[in-house]
């Protein structure tokens, strides 16, 4: 059976290709002149990995059949995980309550090498949907590690993306998340120290990290390139271009999405009032009262027809005039893993 989502991967190339778009700020011409209206960010929602990590999980349902399991959250997104689990996903916290045997999906946020090593003495057949970016802070924490340095990851501790990176040197690596933590480090060799961060932070939080770690450590390493992610880096850009000119900017993303909450602490830094919302019924009455322009947002693992919802609502309280502003374009897409890809290209044949 060739499905929807089979066949748009099959026309797809199926090797990961990165294209990273930071163009110069640019603005559509907003509506002048208009009272109440809705400011529709563009890059919103949805990142490469986002929808790599949902296409995977939808692909293993058709192709395999249910139940799949997924450990923890495919995505930090209560609509996404509840679409899902009405397919046939099965989530789960750990590793031990997924039957010997069956399949299991990494989330697109990654695993730690003793989960890898669980799922092995498990027997389970593993398809690995963590983002291409999370694994590209994974290899660089191991190669850091085998050339003796210590380890700082800057990132939340409770977040399921820090577990699994810590998981590649735990013993080399400490995590902080606040420039008064950089203050209180201690090193074997303060000459021999790296720094990694989550993909998912605020750039201004992670940048005045960096700086009390370089001053610290002055000879600390690290990344090649950015760990904090393109979409995250994007949304960010967007909502700094266009909270000036809103009363109120509003985030599509559930609590537990990281991106999603840096996104309203993004707007509160510059002053504009921000509330995360997971969908449209979120929005009290009080938020809009003299409210006259309300930008719209979504976090990376936010799906759009939550942010059409939110512009329907608004539209229905009288914000009837909506421009989308688009800040940036973006234009990134991720190949899917083997154990995928081979299971779409049999299907193509068959
Ligand atoms: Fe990957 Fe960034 Fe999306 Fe996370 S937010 S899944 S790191 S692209």
């Amino acid at each position: 059976m060739r499905t929807r989502s089979n066949a748009r991967y099959i026309l797809r190339v199926v090797t990961a290709t990165v294209q990273i778009t930071l163009d110069a700020p640019r603005r559509t011409a907003l509506s002048p002149g208009s009272d109440k209206r809705v400011l529709l960010l563009k890059p919103r929602g949805f990142c490469a990995g986002v929808v790599r990590a949902i296409d995977i999980v939808n692909i293993a349902l058709e192709t395999f059949g249910a139940p799949i399991y997924v450990r923890k959250e495919i995505v930090h997104n209560s609509f996404v995980v509840n679409e899902l689990a009405g397919k046939g996903a099965i989530f789960v916290d750990d590793i031990d309550q997924v039957p010997e045997g069956m399949r299991v999906i990494y989330s697109a946020h990654g695993v730690s090498p003793a989960v890898r090593e669980s799922s092995k003495q498990r027997g389970l057949k593993v398809i690995d949907a963590t983002c291409p970016l999370v694994t590209k802070v994974h290899v660089e924490a191991i190669k850091f590690a085998k050339l003796g340095y210590s380890l700082v990851l800057i990132g939340h501790r409770d977040h399921d993306e820090i577990e699994g990176t810590l998981g590649e040197a735990p013993d080399v690596t400490q995590v902080v998340s606040s420039v008064e933590e950089v203050h209180a480090l201690q090193v074997p060799d303060p000459s021999r120290v790296a720094y990694l961060t989550q993909t998912t932070l605020s750039l201004d939080e992670a940048r005045d990290i960096i700086q009390a770690l370089k001053k610290k450590f002055p000879q600390i390493a690290g990344p090649h390139s950015q760990d904090i992610c393109y979409a995250t880096e994007n949304r960010q850009v967007a909502v700094k271009n266009v909270a000036h000119q809103a009363d109120l900017v509003l985030v599509v993303g559930s609590t537990n999405s990281s991106n999603s909450n840096r996104l309203v602490e993004v707007s509160q830094n510059l002053s504009t009032k921000s509330y995360l919302i997971d969908k449209a019924e979120d929005i009290q009455p009080a938020w809009l009262e003299g409210v006259n322009s309300v930008a719209v947002t979504a976090g990376a693992s936010a799906p759009e027809v939550l942010v059409q919802g939110v512009v329907a609502l608004l539209i229905e309280r009288g914000y009837g005039d909506v421009d989308e502003v688009e800040v940036m374009p973006e234009n990134v897409r991720f190949g899917l893993p083997p154990e995928i890809a081979q299971a779409v290209a049999a299907q193509a044949l068959a």
